[in-house]
């Protein structure tokens, strides 16, 4: 299973005790730099016997919670008061961060869209498949930090794929629990199997990942709850002291647990248009409630398209991108968690 040698190469040594940051070196042959390299920011922490755990930020380069709490993590996090292995990747997607785009840049790709990878091909395909081939198979967790991009913004959340696995379940809703955010969105996926969580499921690892902003701004909520939620995965498997905090901003104790079962939570644009939503993540909705109207302004005579939730629920993700294409998301409807 994708086991073909990784092109990719580094200094770290996974097994060393302690606290090692260095670089992932991805060829990158081009004009002017025939042996240049992309170097992709890692940390390792080996603190002895324990779990080991994965937390990535920077998949989506327009999403930015997760690579300012990943990187932060790693210049607080004390090896000597570890128990287990701690691998942190905040900017996994590098060039994408650097650009602020969802896309890669350097190869026009969607990083999430690119697993298990390839070694011999595109710069995500073989950055993929080191992940998939190489730090997959060390770790028994992870946590992929994500915001919902330029595009949309989320209702702050973790999320978690259905499986039909009894087991798996309760764990990774155990998992998601403790890492505390407001809501826990299970879902039963729409192209879901190329991506980091779907990877890190066909390995066995534990597997969770989290929306906690969006609009191409970095929320001040999602970053705090991005950085308490990787103390918390860490707290709650006694790989450091003390105990998940999942106190929320409104009073309640824990996360909501929700779900997204089929496609009629999420609403599509029924043409190009400029989308005008209603609705700011986490308010509650109804089916056949106006989500938005969809406006033409290059023409006069052309009166807005009412678009409606198809669902009954709250909006996990609002649209807030203006411009749309015929097909195009313009909201995702989540409903409390059925089990
Ligand atoms: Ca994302």
């Amino acid at each position: 299973m994708n086991e073909a040698k990784s092109r990719v190469f580094h200094e770290i040594d996974f097994d060393k005790p302690g606290r090692q940051v260095g670089y992932l070196r991805v060829p990158q042959s081009r004009d002017g730099g025939a042996w240049a390299t992309i170097e992709i920011p890692i940390a390792v922490f080996n603190g002895g016997p324990g779990p080991a755990v994965l937390f990535t930020g920077g998949v989506h380069g327009d999403e930015y919670e997760g690579p300012i709490a990943v990187s932060r993590l790693a210049r607080r996090l004390d090896p000597g008061a570890l128990r287990g292995k701690v691998i942190l990747m905040p900017a996994l997607d590098l060039p994408a961060a650097m650009a602020g785009r969802r896309m890669c840049p350097v190869d026009g790709r969607d990083f999430n869209r690119c697993f298990p990878g390839d070694p011999k091909g595109s710069f995500c395909q073989v950055l993929a498949h080191f992940v998939d081939s190489v730090i997959l198979p060390q770790v028994e967790v992870s946590v992929d930090v994500h915001a919902a991009g330029n595009a949309m913004e989320a209702a702050l959340s973790s999320n978690m794929h259905h499986s039909q696995d009894a087991g798996l379940l309760a764990r990774t809703i155990a998992m998601a629990s403790a890492f505390g955010a407001p809501y826990n969105v299970v879902f039963w996926g729409v192209d879901e199997t190329a991506t980091l969580a779907a990877a890190a499921e066909a390995r066995g690892v534990l597997a969770i990942a989290c929306e906690l902003g969006g609009y191409g701004r970095v929320s001040v909520d999602g970053v705090r709850i991005a950085e308490r939620g990787l103390d918390n995965v860490l707290r709650h498997f006694g790989m450091i002291d003390g105990r998940p905090d999942t106190t929320q901003a409104d009073g309640s104790p824990a996360t909501k647990h929700m779900e997204v079962r089929d496609q009629r939570g999420y609403v599509f644009a029924p043409s190009e248009g400029l989308f005008e939503p209603l609705h700011l993540p986490g308010a509650p909705v109804a089916e056949g409630e106006l989500a938005g109207y969809l406006h033409f302004v290059e023409e006069w005579e052309r009166e807005p398209i009412p678009v409606k939730f198809r669902s009954d629920g709250y909006v996990w993700m609002a649209p807030g991108q203006g411009r749309v294409k015929k097909g195009d998301v313009v909201g995702v409807v989540m409903r409390p968690y059925a089990g």
